[in-house]
């Protein structure tokens, strides 16, 4: 980055933090300037020299930005940020980047996560609801190894209450394990799970565009099964295998 690069970087105050597990959290930050950027964008942060991207969870009308991390134990950024408490700062690139946006123009949405993966879905579909178009079905699978890891799981089903457009479907893929104990939901990966279900919905391949994001496997297989069978197939990769 050069030095004129540098004195554009926005200042993002961390203004709230969850812990979900001993590695998932959630952050929200507060930039010095106003951040613009379309559902399903991402952010760039820094802490020092270290900068990651970072999907965003929040609506581009909500007034902060909110992430959800996963703490990467021999990884560069996320140590960092995972002993970051309220007050504390990172920068910001002023752009937010990424082509991991609705595709409007086409009917039926199939959007695939893993654990954090969900990111740009919430975002996506929080702004969806409220700036609903017609026209539009959305069918979310969002898979964890843990119930706990699925953070978003209660927003999406409350959603999925409330619109007829949205079909909703949650996954653990360590079912037989004490942590996971009392869960009721599907299990087994996401990705066996979209397979398993969407060809019976029969839908359009000409209208119809798949979305994967988080785990590289996960996206791997979602764009060999679907791909083969004429779907488009929009992803975001986390990391390299
Ligand atoms: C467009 C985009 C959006 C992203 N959005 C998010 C997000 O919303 N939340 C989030 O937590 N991360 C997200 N990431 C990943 C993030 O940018 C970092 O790569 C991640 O936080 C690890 O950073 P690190 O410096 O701690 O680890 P690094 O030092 O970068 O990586 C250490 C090693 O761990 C591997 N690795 C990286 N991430 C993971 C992982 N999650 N699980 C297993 N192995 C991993 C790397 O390939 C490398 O081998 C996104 C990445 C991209 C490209």
């Amino acid at each position: 980055m050069t030095t004129g690069q540098a004195a554009q970087l926005l200042v993002a105050e961390v203004t709230y933090r969850k812990d979900y597990t001993e590695d998932i959290f959630v952050l929200r930050l507060k930039t010095n300037h106003p951040y613009a950027f379309k559902a399903g964008q991402y952010c760039t942060l820094g802490i020092g020299e270290v900068e990651r991207a970072y999907s965003i969870v929040s609506a581009p009308d909500e007034k902060e930005i909110e992430l959800i991390i996963e703490l990467v134990h021999n990884g560069e950024m996320t140590p960092l940020m995972h002993k970051l408490k309220v007050g504390d700062k990172m920068s910001c690139r002023p752009r937010a980047k990424g082509i991991f946006t609705l595709d409007e123009k086409l009917k039926n949405h199939v959007m695939l996560a893993t654990v954090t993966g969900v990111a740009p879905y919430i975002s996506i579909l929080r702004y969806y609801n409220t700036h609903p178009k017609e026209g539009h079905n959305f069918y979310v699978f969002y898979g964890g190894s843990y119930a706990d890891e699925l953070v978003y799981h209660k927003e999406f089903s409350d959603m999925a209450m409330k619109m007829p457009n949205l079909k909703y479907f949650a996954t653990i893929s360590r079912p037989t394990e004490e942590r996971n104990k009392g869960w009721n939901g599907y299990k087994g990966r996401v990705n066996v799970l979209a397979d398993l279900t969407v060809p019976s919905w029969q839908l359009d391949a000409k209208t119809t565009m798949f979305y994967a994001c988080g785990h590289p496997g996960m996206i791997e297989n979602v764009k060999e099964k679907f791909k083969a069978r004429g779907y488009q197939v929009k992803e975001e990769r986390f990391w390299k295998e």
